[in-house]
């Protein structure tokens, strides 16, 4: 990766963590700064004390060196300890906020992207990159405190050793001005061969990352998921999956072995990064102390010079580990930007509606056909149909026919692959999805139930309305449980958020469903099988109850099975992705050549 991408990497990084953990960076600059600094002020008046001590010994010019040097070290510290417990709480709330970075995207991003191999590929990289080594956005931030730490340090070391330099001793070796460059190509050779240890070091060390991705997601798996997933409980007891988990893991401890190996290898460079560090450390006390011996300057110019140097040389050996730092966080960066910067491909206009949906809408589905991406087949053809405003509409057909789908590209999961949707005559891709949702309260079939207290479930939002909550409640004949629910339409549901949390059966899960759409009191509903754990009777029961319950609404009802719908306005027969019949249910149970005729009488057996 070139320089200049390098540069624009770590610069967007920069901007990341601005909009995601705001004022993190301006904290550990402030207090690098002052920590930095530091040790400068102790080294300057240290040596003007001694040379004072040794020299004049004036008492007053004494004190205020004392005072000085007291008075800087005190501000110094206050500073910095400042902003390092401001740096360390928002360093502490970081990881966080790097999750929120994903959820963003998550949601975000196009439904059909979600469910693309190839995104969940970046999209694992990405979170491998950014949590799994800590060597993404984390090492942006803990290397800010080495970048700013080499910038103040040169720039304070310079300063203190320029006098050094132009000091004269009348000998023509130790005055000659070669020595400026010379101790300086000393000290960038041993930064050199330090960050070369380094990259080798860091070649073990990716070496090893890559060859430990496998074994982290089956860790994850394995260690994590397997066992807390409660949904999976059962069958891992009952098929004794522990003993795959166990022989999984027992791999991952055998690559963890191997590794030692590589490990070792990396703290043998580091042996050798320090001896090269001890030789540039030792050219340099050697010269000052000559210097001074020849009467160049004051002894106590000798503790100036040294401590000066020294963080010269940790400044300009810790600039090269910055750079060689930086070289392998950007790398991790770029591949979390390859997953932030999937493009959104779904269009979204800004159009409001403007027409009275409870009496003046129409949504018209006009020679619609879809295949899923990525896909062949088309699993819709030809769909022509209109929603019509107050009627039940009931959609049926073997499992498969498209029925989902339908509705998929209804709230706008998906955009049909050719044709186009209509609400009152504009596209629906012109409206503001935002306020096109609105439209629509849907219960899908794998409904899901968050661990978020009762109400704040019903109502889909943190602040409710208590009232219209309980009559959801009520109206889904859900009261009987609620009674027994301690906290009310506080109780949390399950446990994952809170102890104190209630398991609910899954008929209850359903109820609570029903209840979620009916809160939201839109002027269309579809249930697409929210049943499907029910028998065919208590499920053409509960399609009823609920038609009662949103006599005015526009309705689509889904299901397999006929016998759920037969009270519907009308109903649109679903085959292999078309819609080969409509009508009433007299109507087409009538139609002896019809599929809906034929599907009669096969499932005729569940409920004659
Ligand atoms: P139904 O609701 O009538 O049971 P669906 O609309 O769910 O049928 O499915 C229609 C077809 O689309 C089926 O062949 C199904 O396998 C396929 N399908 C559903 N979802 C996807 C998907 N995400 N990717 C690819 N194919 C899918």
């Amino acid at each position: 990766m070139n320089i200049k991408k390098r540069i624009d990497i770590t610069k967007r990084g920069y901007r990341l963590l601005g909009k995601y953990c705001p004022g993190l960076i301006r904290a550990k600059v402030l207090a690098v700064t002052a920590a930095t600094i530091l040790p400068f002020a102790a080294i300057l008046f240290s040596a003007r004390i001694i040379n004072e001590i040794a020299g004049e010994k004036r008492t007053g010019i004494l004190i205020l060196y004392v005072c000085l040097t007291i008075g800087l070290t005190f501000v110094f510290h206050l500073i910095k300890n400042a902003f390092e417990r401001q740096a360390s709480e928002k360093e502490a709330g970081m990881w966080n906020y790097f999750s929120k970075i994903f959820s963003d995207k998550q949601m975000s991003m196009d439904f059909a992207d979600l469910e693309d191999v190839t995104v969940q590929k970046k999209r694992q990289k990405a979170q491998e990159n950014l949590f799994m080594f800590g060597n993404g956005l984390a090492q942006l931030v803990w290397d800010t405190t080495g970048l700013v730490e080499v910038f103040v340090g040169i720039v304070a070391s310079v300063s203190l050793t320029f006098t050094l330099f132009v000091s004269k001793t009348g000998n023509g070796v130790l005055d000659s001005f070669l020595w400026i460059p010379g101790l300086f190509l000393i000290m960038a050779l041993a930064g050199i061969i330090n960050s070369r240890f380094r990259k080798k070091e860091n070649e073990v060390f990716e070496k090893w990352m890559d060859g430990t991705v496998w074994y982290n997601r089956t860790f994850m798996f394995y260690g994590h998921e397997l066992y807390s997933n409660i949904a999976r409980a059962k069958d891992v007891r009952l098929y004794r999956q522990d003993f795959t988990a166990d022989r999984e893991m027992q791999k991952l401890e055998d690559h963890n072995l191997k590794d030692n190996a590589s490990l070792a290898k990396m703290s043998g460079y580091k042996g050798k990064t320090v001896l090269v560090l001890g030789v540039a450390n030792a050219l340099c006390y050697m010269y000052v102390v000559a210097k001074a011996g020849f009467g160049a300057f004051a002894v106590g110019s000798i503790v100036q010079y040294v401590g000066a140097l020294m963080k010269l040389i940790e400044s300009i050996t810790e600039m090269f580990e910055v750079v060689s730092e930086n070289r392998i966080y950007t790398e991790h960066l770029d591949k979390l930007y390859d997953y932030l910067d999937i493009d959104s491909e779904r269009h979204e206009g800004n159009e409001k509606i403007k027409e009275d949906p409870q009496k003046d809408l129409t949504i018209e589905f006009k020679d619609v056909s879809f295949k899923y991406p990525g896909t062949e087949n088309f699993v819709l053809k030809n769909i022509s149909t209109k929603l019509k405003i107050g009627k039940k509409q009931a959609f049926v057909g073997a499992n498969g026919a498209g029925k989902t789908t339908f509705v998929k590209l209804l709230c706008r999961l998906y955009d049909p692959t050719k044709g186009q949707i209509l609400l009152n005559g504009k596209d629906i891709k012109e409206y503001d999805l935002k306020e096109y949702m609105k439209l629509f309260s849907f219960v899908f079939q794998d409904f899901k139930i968050f661990a978020f207290p009762l109400g704040q479930n019903i109502s889909a939002d943190l602040s409710y309305d208590k009232e219209k909550a309980l009559e959801c409640i009520k109206k889904v004949s859900l009261s009987d449980r609620y009674e027994k629910m301690e906290d009310g339409l506080e109780t949390y549901l399950y446990k994952d958020v809170s102890e104190k949390g209630v398991n609910i059966s899954g008929g209850e899960a359903q109820k609570i469903a029903l209840a979620r759409a009916l809160y939201k009191d839109a002027p269309i509903i579809v249930l697409d099988e929210p049943t499907a754990a029910l028998d065919p009777i208590a499920e053409a029961q509960v399609y009823s109850d609920f038609n009662s319950l949103v006599n005015n609404k526009t309705a689509v009802y889904i299901s397999h099975r006929l016998s759920s719908c037969q009270f519907c306005d009308e109903i649109l027969v679903f085959d292999k992705g078309e819609i080969v019949q409509r009508g009433t249910h007299n109507e087409l149970v009538n139609d002896k050549g019809g599929k809906y005729f034929e599907l009669w009488n096969a499932q005729a057996q569940y409920y004659k």
